[in-house]
């Protein structure tokens, strides 16, 4: 893409009329649907608005590149072909071959991976194919508790890994962090074949050699799961786990500004022989997803994936990471300050937990409040949480999204007097009823809306009800 386009420049001038066939194809798809089915296509366009002037402070979630939004919207969608480039089962994947080739090649120099699988449909799928690689059904893991910040597909009863496996969890201490020692005594009472580093709700840094060290000692293959981390870890802002685990996961939307999807990675551990004492790990996750935990793989949405990864190879993306971790660290801060209880004190990555109940308020009602007023962060489980799971006492933020808009440090004290200004005006009925003033709902979502607008997402066109021109040659 020229430096111009990059920089929001109308498509109108030379090379319109030389669009290629996608971008025609895309063109008259949107056309279309506004013509045909205004209902949905009213739907997306409000979404679309809404994204635009809402500060959305939701850790696991990014803003996607209006690029790889189109790329998971290409034609290479039609392409059926299960298996892997060069072996697959049905004919006309040539072109979906190269894409496939070139996505997973992306993922392995983003990531400075030896091995890389793009065909997860999401770090679940991506998490159960690993788990089906590396344990017999019955098979012992070992894996943060759900409470404390674990994930569901890391062994909780809700989940089939659950069902399929003997799952033992470890906890965090009392400052919050996670317990080494209690994980190395649990590995040793319970002799885990696999041991599992991964965190939903998690601010601080895991310490990947240190689980290696445990896992080593009882004999377990080490999973990362990095689905929150996978930009601070690509972008060197936290300790990669590439080389120390045996294998790697993770989401391509949370962090990486990808479409829905999950990635498998492995680096120095890709040839290890896996539980039969020969196959190679690479070998039997690639297997593992395709036939025995997938069936086709989403060819657009690997194309997508393609894009993002391109897209965080690059330095901008390197610099909006840096920016991530200084906003979570400035905004855990400016929460502090006004008397707000942040969980284990700050953050060391993107992610900011509060105890809402310590404010006497549950998570939903917190959660609520703000999307009231056009601020989003999600309700969280928090260590020894008394509330249940769709009520909760916690809240979880995220500065991925501030981070993309180019919010800087600076403005994580105003990120948070708008915050504790809606939750000072929130009036608690009940742990799942409560009212917001409304002069103070409407005065914070006015601020939210030019906060937005003064830092607009990344090479998105403006909204409509902006003053400028659609097609000012402004960057957007
Ligand atoms: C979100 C998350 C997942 C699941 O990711 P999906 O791509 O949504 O399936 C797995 N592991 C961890 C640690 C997560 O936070």
């Amino acid at each position: 893409m020229t430096e111009a386009l990059r920089a929001g420049a109308p498509s109108g001038g030379p090379g319109a009329g030389r669009e290629g066939a996608q971008h025609r194809l895309l063109r008259r798809g949107a056309a279309l649907l506004e013509e045909s089915d205004p209902e949905l296509a009213r739907l997306l366009d409000a979404e679309a608005d809404e994204q635009t002037h809402t500060l959305a402070m939701v850790a696991s979630a990014s803003v996607a590149d209006p690029a790889v939004l189109a790329a998971g919207g290409a034609a290479l969608s039609n392409v059926t072909a299960e298996g892997y480039p060069g072996a697959r089962y049905h004919p006309g994947a040539a072109r979906f071959d190269a894409v496939e080739r070139l996505a997973a090649e992306r993922a392995r120099h983003a990531f400075g991976a030896a091995y890389a699988n793009v065909q997860p449909h999401s770090c679940s799928s991506a998490n159960q194919a690993v788990l089906a690689a590396l344990l017999a059904p019955g098979g012992t893991l070992l894996a943060l508790d759900l409470d404390s910040g674990g994930h569901l597909t890391h062994g909780s009863p809700a989940s089939v890994t659950g069902r399929h496996y003997r799952a033992v969890h470890y906890g965090l201490d009392a400052a919050g962090l996670v317990d080494y020692g209690a994980v190395a005594e649990l590995a040793h009472r319970h002799r885990p074949q696999v041991l599992i580093a991964g965190a939903s709700a998690y601010p601080r840094r895991l310490d990947f050699e240190r689980f290696r060290s445990i896992a080593d000692e009882v004999g377990a293959y080490l999973v990362a799961d990095i689905s929150h981390i996978a930009g601070l870890v690509a972008a060197g802002e936290h300790p990669s786990p590439v080389d120390v685990a045996h294998l790697t996961t993770t989401s391509t939307y949370k962090q990486l500004g990808g479409p829905r999807g999950g990635l498998i990675l492995s680096g120095a551990e890709h040839r290890t022989p896996g539980p039969d004492g020969r196959t190679p790990l690479e070998r039997l996750v690639q297997r593992a997803v395709f036939p025995q935990s997938q069936g086709t793989p989403a060819p657009a949405a690997i194309a997508a994936k393609a894009r993002a990864l391109a897209l965080v190879a690059e330095p901008a993306f390197k610099e909006a990471m840096r920016l991530v971790v200084e906003d979570a660290s400035a905004l855990a801060a400016a929460l502090a300050l006004r008397g707000h209880r942040v969980l284990t004190g700050g953050t060391d990555n993107h992610m900011v937990l509060l105890d809402m109940g310590a404010r006497g308020m549950s998570g939903v009602v917190a959660e609520r409040a703000l999307e009231e007023c056009a601020i989003l962060a999600n309700r969280n489980r928090i260590p020894s949480d008394t509330r249940p799971p769709l009520v909760t006492s916690g809240l979880r933020l995220g500065t991925n999204i501030l981070a993309q808009r180019g919010i800087g440090p600076d403005e994580m004290p105003r990120c948070a007097e708008l915050m504790d200004r809606v939750l000072g005006a929130t009036t608690v009925l009940g742990d799942t009823e409560h009212r917001v003033d409304p002069g103070v709902r409407d005065a914070v979502r006015r601020e939210v809306a030019a906060l937005c607008r003064a830092h607009p997402l990344p090479f998105w066109p403006t909204a409509r009800t902006a003053v400028a021109p659609e097609r000012s040659g402004e960057r957007h």
